[in-house]
């Protein structure tokens, strides 16, 4: 059969519908008077992000420093400056980070930080995929046993999903994730069985500071100039306050632990605070409120 009858077959087995099928995001005010809200999130993978593809990249010891920054310099130097700035954010973190930085994760808990799920060893999540339930199960049992964290928060590695894991993933407790790309205001994720699923906190490249210039390792993407980012930050936040909706960070410590990128995002912090109406919030406060609401409380 040629390849083209292949992909002939695929496409005409497609469904004639949307992928995601959940319900417009109900536009449920903030709470406290709040005219917008800024879920204020961290991914910390460490060496995990370099060696998810390529586990012989551990060998490579000037890649996995790009990790090791993290634990050595980046998260304890973002834990001042939110201690300076009196904010409380999530941290996703991957269980092979726990396991290998436990010092660096036992100082987000001091902070009184949210921890969340964020794989094992950092493996996209993908359809069919035989580690799946693996990844989120050793990720589930790192936390638990090494910091006695029971997450309600999941951002997947890399930013994939698929049905198994929406499943899972409540058949396993979680609340919230925050993966998704297609809204700015939280909503309720819906399984192809017809059951409600877990809440989604949607994300948006604008936040993602992996793609703004972390290095040129691995990477096509430039180093931007804080004049670059500030703007499209600020931009972005600007238009999403007008319109009542959220922004989610997707942070790294080894991009936005830098000095130069700490220094952008004190900046933009004290920015979005003289709005003086947008909630900047953990993950777990934001989708409780979420829950709250459509409970009708
Ligand atoms: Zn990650």
């Amino acid at each position: 059969m040629a390849a083209t009858d292949g992909l002939k077959a695929g496409l005409d087995a497609l469904p004639l519908l949307p992928a995601n099928r959940a319900p417009l995001a109900p536009e449920y005010p903030w709470p406290d008077g709040n005219q917008a809200a800024m879920f204020l999130s961290f991914d910390v993978d460490a060496e995990s992000a370099w060696t998810a593809k390529d586990p012989a990249r551990y060998g490579e010891l000037v890649t996995m420093s790009f990790g090791g920054y993290e634990a050595r310099v980046g998260t304890p130097k973002l834990l001042e400056m939110l201690r300076q700035q009196e904010l409380k954010a999530t941290f996703f973190i991957t269980g092979w980070s726990v396991e290998a930085h436990p010092a660096m994760c036992e100082a987000i808990l001091k902070d009184g930080h949210e921890i969340g799920h964020h794989g094992f060893h950092h493996l996209m999540p993908q359809p069919g995929d035989p580690m799946l339930v693996e990844e989120v199960d050793r990720g589930l049992d790192a936390l638990k046993r090494r910091l006695g964290v029971v997450p309600k928060g999941y951002r997947a590695p890399s930013g994939e999903f698929c049905e198994e894991l929406r499943v899972l993933l409540k058949a396993r407790g979680l609340v919230y994730t925050s993966s998704f790309r297609d809204d700015v205001r939280p909503y309720r994720h819906l399984l192809a069985d017809g059951t409600p699923g877990l809440v989604e906190l949607p994300v948006t490249a604008s936040y993602d500071d992996w793609l703004l210039g972390l290095s040129q390792r691995y990477s096509r993407h430039t180093l931007l100039t804080r004049e670059q980012v500030l703007s499209l930050w600020t931009d972005e936040l600007a238009e999403l306050r007008d319109w009542g909706a959220m922004a989610t960070t997707v942070l790294h410590p080894q991009c936005s632990g830098r000095p130069m990128r700490l220094r952008l995002l004190r900046e933009f912090l004290e920015h979005a605070r003289t709005y003086g109406d947008v909630w900047i919030t953990t993950g777990e406060q934001i989708a409780a409120h979420f829950a709250a609401c459509e409970a009708g409380g």
